[in-house]
């Protein structure tokens, strides 16, 4: 019934009615940030009122659909500012400079690694929620 190209280019549907709302709100949450490229997950969590562990089952979700990539960020320890974004932790540099502490930062010392999702404009735009209704 489905050919191939169906199964390699959709997920399947979300099974539950709160998976799909969590992605109703994770979906209107990015596309309330035209301005952003990627977002951090528990940033998505404060604002939708929700755990970060929902929150990453609907972007693990979105990241199949080809929505949002998973990069590696790296923040400055005392000023969460970002010092860069990587494809593949083995790609993190040892030391990041730091223009706001005006220093060498280092890995477990004085930057932090977290997971950050890119976004996808384009998917995001032609990501159709409907599919989600029950
Ligand atoms: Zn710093």
């Amino acid at each position: 019934m489905y050919s191939a190209n169906w199964f390699r280019n959709t997920p399947h549907p979300p099974s539950s009615p709160r998976l799909r709302e969590l992605l109703r709100q994770v979906l209107f949450y990015l596309k309330s940030k035209p301005d952003e490229n990627e977002v951090v997950p528990k940033f998505i969590a404060k604002a939708i009122n929700e755990s970060e562990v929902s929150v990453f089952t609907a972007l693990r979700f979105l990241e199949r659909a080809g929505v949002v990539e998973p990069w590696f960020g790296v923040f400055c320890k005392a000023t969460d500012v970002p010092l860069g974004m990587f494809p593949t932790l083995e790609k993190i540099p040892k030391e990041l400079p730091c223009d706001v502490c005006d220093e060498q930062h280092f890995r477990d010392q004085s930057y932090k690694v977290e997971i950050v999702y890119r976004i996808n404009r384009d998917k995001l735009e032609g990501f159709d929620p409907q599919a989600f209704a029950a």
